[in-house]
């Protein structure tokens, strides 16, 4: 009797310290700032443990409960919560993440870990939730820098590309396609030199904060750079995702954004389009095809969408290919120079001629040079191929001068590149006199986007050509931003009205109204007109009837070799 009196305060005792250590327990993990989440894969049921409500006011009971905890985090760390959360689904034992709480300054961290049977099926799982705020906040401010673009608050290409691949692998999983939208604001540069680089920042901003509000779990919103955004889509339903947000963006840009110095700033947008997996077979791949696209579709039509086209692809490694071949061919002399001529409307004579390179490869084929230029522009390579062109060019003009007295124009074709070079006038200079030709006697044409790069230094060195005398033509006029108001100011003596007026120049009135006034305002700036691409005799009339001063095209003649040009000095001489 004594023993079980004995017995039971021992327990009795126990049982109160007991009492007293869960109670502690209790009060430790309630105060606490972790949680814990037990899931028993046999019953599908869930007990949630610790300071639970630290973190959430939601219960949590089932597996399927589990996307309740969405509706806490921001959107932005939806997509890594899921995978971590649901972790076995990629056959995975753990994972973790770190996320914000919706509309406050907790930072959670989350590790999820999965007790697998031997035949590899889920049996438990266990996810923690700790409260790192304070660790975080020290790290604040490189975490974001980490994960976003501090301009806009988007994520940053690595942090995307990063989610990206979770969503090609969440695809591959489901058999799902993801698409990925390149987007290029177009002419931004020039945006930058109308209003500075603070304002073109802030419109980007502007650009950016409304480009996030298109994000959630499956669309992830990055800003890569300047005015480079990419947008991937996890599509369980094809293309329609890409036409939706295109369309929002569209319909948002037709509006102006509003900066905060009361200017209203409207541009538009050219986008990309690739998917995986039919466009690329991984997540770098899908990205750089989707900007490919981009550069085509910008190249056809700024402001419009394009999706991806395999013959998109195969053209870009064309040009791979020939750039590879361009780097042999520099030096290996296959360029050879045609010129096309140039007639005055007032007497029908010789004006000039235009200097257009010709390439002809190993096997003879032709190259153009609308094609292989602007590979050269971006390799380096026409610097040594402007300089052929220029001193060959002169060379065979010199040739032509010694035979007839019949001093004309030469223009030259010259590439931002080569002004920007130092020794250009120099080298040209040193031609010239080589060849004992007058700087009166070239021309040289220049287009609108050679502008856009280097202002002040081109206009600078353009000057310093015109008081040598040197004769400056723009080129593709039309084609680009420069109204006629803007052209006052600029060193040019010569205007080349673009072909796509003179192709409609007869038949739409439109460019018939444009065609003359810019002819009329070019008299008024005292400069010279050309017109370019001119095929027909309707198209001369009128050209001639609104004293448009020369016409190029082949309703004169072709570019043509040499030999050719000799007879029509001849010709021209010959009255
Ligand atoms: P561009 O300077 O606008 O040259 C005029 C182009 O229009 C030439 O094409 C010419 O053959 C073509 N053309 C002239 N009249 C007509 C016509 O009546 N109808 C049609 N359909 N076309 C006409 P090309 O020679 O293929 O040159 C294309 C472009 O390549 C040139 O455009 C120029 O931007 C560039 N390029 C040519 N040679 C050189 C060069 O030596 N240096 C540089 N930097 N660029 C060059
Ligand atoms: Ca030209
Ligand atoms: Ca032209």
């Amino acid at each position: 009797m004594k023993d079980l009196t004995g017995q039971i305060s021992t327990l009795e005792s126990l049982n109160k310290d007991l009492i007293k250590a869960s109670k502690l327990l209790r009060l430790i993990s309630e105060t606490s700032n972790v949680a814990y989440l037990c899931y028993s894969y046999e019953d599908n049921t869930i007990d949630t443990i610790a300071n639970w409500d630290y973190f959430f006011d939601c219960k949590v009971e089932t597996h399927e409960d589990l996307p309740k905890l969405y509706e806490y985090v921001e959107v932005k760390y939806v997509l890594p919560l899921k995978d971590a959360l649901f972790v076995e689904k990629r056959g995975m034992k753990s994972a973790t993440a770190d996320f914000k709480m919706k509309d406050s300054r907790m930072w959670v961290e989350i590790e999820t870990n999965v007790i697998y049977d031997e035949e590899g099926r889920p049996q438990d799982k266990i996810i923690r939730f700790t409260d790192v705020t304070k660790f975080n906040m020290q790290n604040d401010e490189s975490n974001y820098i980490t994960y976003c673009d501090p301009l806009t608050g988007l994520y940053n290409r690595n942090y995307f590309i990063n989610l990206l691949v979770q969503f090609v692998c969440r695809s591959d999983y489901k058999d799902k396609t993801v698409s990925v939208m390149f987007l290029d604001l177009d002419d931004f540069r020039k945006l930058g030199d109308d209003i500075g680089i603070y304002g073109s920042d802030e419109y980007i901003k502007l650009f950016g904060q409304f480009l996030s509000g298109l994000s959630n779990e499956n669309v992830l919103v990055s800003h890569f750079n300047a005015d480079i955004f990419c947008i991937g889509i996890y599509d369980p339903c094809g293309e329609r995702s890409v036409e939706t947000i295109y369309n929002k963006i569209s319909e948002r840009l037709k509006e102006p954004f509003v900066l905060s110095d009361g200017k209203k700033v409207s541009l538009t947008l050219t986008v990309g389009v690739a998917e995986y997996p039919i466009a690329a077979s991984d997540t770098l791949e899908l990205i750089n095809c989707a900007e490919i696209v981009m550069f085509r579709a910008k190249a056809g039509n700024k402001g419009s969408i394009k999706y991806f086209e395999k013959s998109i692809l195969d053209d870009f490694l064309q040009n791979v290919t020939i750039e590879n071949k361009l780097k042999e061919a520099v030096f290996s002399q296959n360029f050879m120079m045609y010129f096309q001529p140039q007639y005055k409307t007032s007497d029908n004579k010789l004006r000039g001629v235009e200097a257009l390179i010709r390439w002809k490869d190993k096997s003879d084929k032709i190259i153009r040079p609308d094609v292989f230029i602007p590979i050269a522009e971006k390799n380096g390579a026409i610097v040594p191929i402007g300089s052929w062109v220029i001193e060959e060019s002169i060379r065979i003009y010199a040739g032509w001068r010694k035979k007839y007295d019949y001093p004309m124009l030469v223009s030259l074709n010259v590439s931002a590149i080569q002004y920007k070079q130092k020794d250009f006038i120099d080298n040209l200079m040193s031609i010239l006199n080589k060849y004992c030709i007058s700087p009166d006697e070239i021309e040289l044409e220049i287009t609108e986007t050679i502008l856009i790069d280097d202002f002040k230094e081109i206009t600078a060195k353009l000057k310093e050509l015109r008081d040598i005398g040197i004769k400056i033509s723009m080129d593709d006029f039309g084609t680009g931003y420069s109204s006629l108001s803007y052209l006052k100011g600029l060193p040019v003596d010569t205007l080349k009205i673009d072909k796509s007026f003179i192709d409609t120049v007869t038949t739409d009135e439109n460019s018939r109204i444009i065609t003359e006034t810019i002819v009329y305002m070019v008299k008024k700036l005292g400069l010279e007109s050309i017109a370019e691409g001119v095929e027909t005799k309707e198209q001369y009339d009128f050209l001639k009837s609104i004293e448009c001063d020369n016409i190029q095209g082949f309703y004169f003649g072709k570019p043509m070799p040499p030999e050719k040009i000799e007879k029509l000095i001849e010709e021209s001489i010959a009255g």
